[in-house]
């Protein structure tokens, strides 16, 4: 062969395996006082799960500014935002909007003081699973996204989502007619802080990432009595404990070993003092899968043992315990082909060393929704590495949810915006 021809397909395989630089860096770069400001403010502001009303206002707000057409109040507080930039595919990318009612322990300068009434009670509000990092990288992307108009031809489809953490905001977007109304997109990304990657980087994964998560009740009836007159009671606190013990045996002995799953009993809760035996318990269960045949069967198994072990203890039929199985969040699922693109957008975006594979995890994320309607979009769910180096050094992590998570923002919102962007620009401009 001669070396030119080398050469050309050298080039060609090269651009196929970490695709061609087109993020704007400088860009990205000059932007970030104003992101970086933007971040402390929603971290300051944080409204938990159906009352994002104020954070929505501002977002669909930053997009107008950007350029974008903005409808509000989409399935709640949903913010759809479209830019329309010629002939090309749709693309959607989603942030979340919502935060926990958490007292917040960080001491940061910018540490949120609020507080939100929670069903009568006054309780702290924190963005403490980093949707505040979300939506900056996501109003990042967007105004980079239009800077860089002239590199890609489609339409962007930007949604801000409400209540994420309880499982309802991608539902209620999509029951509201998201796809009906602006079209069913052609690939759908997302992103979540993560609170082991170190700032910097991001972790991809193919395949099922995150489970999909389901709750289950129960609840345990008995007879009960005088605490010292047992064998007048059917006592359901015995029975629970049996139940419980009892259901650890389905993912040790009936789900297959190579298959994952998880049954776990958060709370109990029966009696009120030492010597009165209760009439009822109460369970409650999450159940994490991510196949749909895997969480069938737990399902069934659930029923089986509970009426098994109410048999065993002498219940009656009418009195055995009560299985309540509450509708399952699907599981996230990575396109193989579009993985492989994104992952290749992030190597030619902040470099091989700072990409890595990540292992599926069993918590579960609602951006799963938009890929599992009946139109099949393909859907890529990253993990943007957040942790400060000094949390690194130091070894100490603490998980999202916990009121001592803080990211590092400035590079963390760079890393996010350059992967987001080259990967738009990327799905734009090539074929997966
Ligand atoms: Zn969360
Ligand atoms: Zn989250």
């Amino acid at each position: 062969m001669r070396p030119f021809v080398i050469l050309i397909i050298a080039v060609v395989t090269m651009s196929f395996i970490v695709g061609p630089q087109l993020t704007d860096k400088k860009l990205i770069k000059n932007d970030l006082p104003f992101l970086v400001d933007f971040y402390k403010t929603r971290h300051m502001n944080p409204e938990i799960s159906l009352q994002e009303k104020e954070t929505a206002k501002v977002l669909a707000a930053e997009l107008s500014k950007a350029g974008f057409s903005v409808t509000e109040n989409f399935g709640g507080y949903g913010v759809v935002g479209v830019f329309k930039n010629g002939n090309g595919p749709t693309i959607l990318y989603r942030t979340d909007m919502d935060a926990l009612p958490i007292y917040e322990k960080t001491e940061l300068p910018y540490q949120s003081q609020l507080k939100t009434d929670l069903n009568g009670e006054q309780v702290g509000t924190m963005h403490a699973c980093g949707h505040d990092i979300h939506m900056t990288t996501w109003l990042g992307t967007a105004r980079a996204m239009v800077a860089m108009k002239d590199k890609w031809k489609g339409t962007l489809l930007l949604i801000g989502q409400p209540a994420e953490e309880i499982g309802a905001g991608a539902k209620l977007m999509l029951e509201a007619g998201l796809y009906e109304k602006f079209g069913v997109p052609n690939y759908g990304i997302g992103l979540h802080a993560s609170p082991t990657i170190p700032a910097g980087k991001v972790g991809i994964g193919k395949g099922f990432v995150m489970a999909s998560s389901q709750s289950v009740d129960i609840n345990v009836y008995g007879v009960g009595s005088h605490g010292a007159s047992p064998h007048m009671s059917i006592d359901p606190i015995v029975v629970t404990s049996m139940l419980v013990m009892e259901l650890q045996t389905i993912v040790s002995r009936n789900v297959k070993p190579t298959e994952s799953a998880v049954v776990t009993v958060g709370t109990i809760k029966g009696g009120t003092v030492g010597n009165v035996i209760p009439d009822m318990v109460t369970l409650k269960l999450t159940v994490r899968t991510f196949k749909k045949d895997v969480l069938d069967l737990v399902n069934t198994r659930i029923k089986e043992i509970a009426r098994g072990v109410g048999i065993a203890a002498g219940l009656p039929e009418d009195r055995l315990p009560e299985v309540i199985i509450k509708g399952a969040g699907p599981a996230n699922y990575n396109n193989p082909a579009m993985t492989d693109r994104i992952i290749a957008s992030a190597i030619s975006g902040i470099g091989k060393e700072n990409v890595a594979d990540e292992e599926p995890v069993m918590l579960s994320e609602d951006f799963s929704y938009y890929g599992q309607t009946e139109h099949k979009v393909p859907t890529v769910f990253f993990w943007l590495g957040t942790v400060p180096d000094e949390r690194i050094k130091s070894n100490f992590l603490p998980g999202l949810h916990s009121p001592f998570y803080y990211p590092n923002p400035e590079k963390s919102i760079e890393t996010g915006v350059t992967v987001t962007t080259q990967a738009l620009l990327d799905l734009y401009n090539t074929k997966i």
